[in-house]
């Protein structure tokens, strides 16, 4: 079978699976997005999925966003920026990305909408939670939360919409139920505080090795990699970003 054709079928047994762990658990199907976590796959890759119904894409380096865009240019998709945000990277990142999932520094949010305001438009942000207590990955912390998103109020171009986490992945799949659990956990606080402007919040959480169980916690989007597109990096752990820099 060619790859495209695995690939097709692979989206949607995904998205079948997507449904089913939201009946088995009470909720709506439509609840819950898909995204596709394209780091490394090739536009073609990425067209097969998106034939198969996908259509939100999520790239991890600004290069990669700016190195598929002609490619994809003339899909009905939506592109997210789900890596981490170095502040040289803003300028090029706002030309591509239509949502930026990973705000983690109020410094990263007002040189986002100092861009924006003068751009003259919004743009759909989520901030990224630390929800396994490793200092290696990006994201505040839990208990953060709330003075965070606080403090986001006066950057008026950014529409929150969620919060995002990787969660804790290496260890057993119920260990990391804690660390999904957390996210819907400070979701919950930041609605209960009632902010001025601060909607129904998303959570984004989920990947190939934990999505059923992120989508019983609550997910509203999950990112989908390995599961739709196979394995990237034999052995290297996926928010490795130093290792996949390499890997070229
Ligand atoms: C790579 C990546 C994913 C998808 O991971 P898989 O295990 O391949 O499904 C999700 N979120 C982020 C931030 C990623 O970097």
């Amino acid at each position: 079978m060619e790859l495209t054709e695995a690939i097709r079928q692979q989206t949607i047994h995904i998205q079948e699976k997507i449904r089913r762990a939201c009946i088995r658990c009470g909720r709506r199907p439509d609840e819950v997005q898909l995204l596709l976590a394209t780091k490394t796959v090739p536009p073609e890759n990425i067209r097969a999925a998106i034939a198969a119904g996908a259509r939100l894409i999520g790239e991890n380096k600004v290069q990669e966003l700016r190195d598929k865009d002609a490619a994809l240019q003339g899909l009905d998709i939506e592109r997210h920026f789900i890596g981490h945000l170095q502040s040289n990277k803003v300028k090029d990142v706002l030309k591509y990305a239509g949502c930026i999932q990973s705000v983690d520094r109020i410094s990263i949010a007002e040189q986002l909408d100092r861009r924006l305001q003068a751009e003259g438009r919004g743009l759909d942000i989520y901030v990224q939670v630390n929800t396994s207590a490793e200092d290696s990955k990006f994201g505040i912390a839990p208990a953060e939360a709330v003075d965070f998103i606080k403090a986001l109020r006066p950057f008026r171009s950014l529409r929150l919409k969620g919060l995002m986490t990787i969660g804790l992945l290496d260890a057993d799949p119920e260990w990391r139920r804690p660390s999904l659990r957390q996210l819907r956990l400070v979701r919950n606080k930041i609605m209960r505080e009632g902010i001025e402007g601060i909607g129904e919040l998303g959570l984004s959480m989920g990947m190939s090795g934990d999505m059923e169980m992120a989508i019983e916690e609550g997910a509203t989007l999950v990112r989908i990699g390995t599961a739709i597109f196979g394995n990237r990096i034999p052995g290297k752990e996926v928010w490795d970003e130093t290792a996949a820099a390499n890997s070229h």
